[in-house]
């Protein structure tokens, strides 16, 4: 893993209390940026990770908001920025698959217009309002995001095709935001493979060793993995914009 000096950024992620967001704000911690760490304001794990976070020395805070809710997501970028006096990075990474148990292309009417609305609320409209509330400060700060689409927005099966769309519009609203923040903002994506997270509660035993099966690294993905390809993205990659980078141990080739 590479490491970073962070001294002097603040960075804010969604979805950061649990999973790939919180692994990603415990590198980011860790590197010596302020982070933010968006989640649901009902979600006890937001206050727990914080007061966790904190007593291992990190500058973190809290910033409860949901990303589905236009007005709401604005003023929770917006109070995070002001709290930390600036915004350098911005990872779009919160999510939902919609469905305990997932769907297949074939069962139609199994995709309800409940669940269409609800991943395209969270997963595509969240990171936009996310990206247009921050923009000024990342522009400011010459900054960087990073989006959390999925192996599912590229041609692999996810846990729905609703999920699945949802992730290619992030991957392709990734390649527009990169043409539209430039030069000031780096604008990139990662598309995880299957990850070992709560999302795999509701897996039957074969779902999970399929995975391991058919990647070529033989092992599922840890939030780390992922972690640490959107930070490297954050700041590293000087020259890399538009772009999603695939983390899945070779699950999708
Ligand atoms: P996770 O459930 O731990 O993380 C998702 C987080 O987003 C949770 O903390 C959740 O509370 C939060 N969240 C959900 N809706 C929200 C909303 N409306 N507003 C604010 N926060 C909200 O699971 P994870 O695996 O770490 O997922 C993180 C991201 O990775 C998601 O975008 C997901 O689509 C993507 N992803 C996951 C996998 C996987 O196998 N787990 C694979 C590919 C992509």
């Amino acid at each position: 893993m590479i490491s970073y000096d962070l001294r002097g950024k603040a960075a804010l992620v969604t979805g950061g209390a649990s999973g790939i967001g919180l692994a990603t704000v415990r590198i980011l911690g860790k590197s010596g940026c302020k982070v933010a760490i968006n989640h649901l304001a009902d979600d006890a794990r937001g206050p727990e990770q914080v007061e966790a976070l904190r007593a291992e020395g990190m500058d973190v805070i809290s910033a409860p908001g949901n990303v589905a809710d236009p007005e709401g997501c604005a003023t929770m970028v917006e109070a995070a920025a002001s709290a930390m006096g600036r915004l350098d990075y911005l990872v779009c990474n919160a999510g939902t698959p919609g469905t305990r148990t997932s769907i297949a292309p074939h069962e139609l009417d199994r995709m309800t217009e409940e669940l269409w609305r609800n991943v395209l609320e969270v997963n595509l409209l969240g990171v936009f309002r996310c990206a247009k509330a921050a923009a000024p400060h990342l522009r400011a700060a010459g900054g960087a995001m990073v989006s959390t689409a999925s192996i599912a927005g590229l041609n692999f099966p996810g846990s729905s095709p609703a999920y699945g769309a949802s992730k290619a519009g992030v991957i392709s609203l990734t390649r527009n935001l990169a043409r539209g923040l430039g030069p000031e903002v780096r604008v990139n994506a990662v598309a995880p493979g299957a990850v070992n997270s709560t999302w795999q509660v509701d897996w039957t035993n074969e779902e999970r060793s399929m995975s391991i099966e058919k990647a070529v690294l033989k092992r599922r993905c840890e939030p780390e993995d992922i972690a640490d390809a959107i930070v490297y993205l954050l700041a590293g990659a000087a020259m890399v914009t538009g772009q999603t980078l695939v983390v899945d141990g070779g699950l999708s080739l």
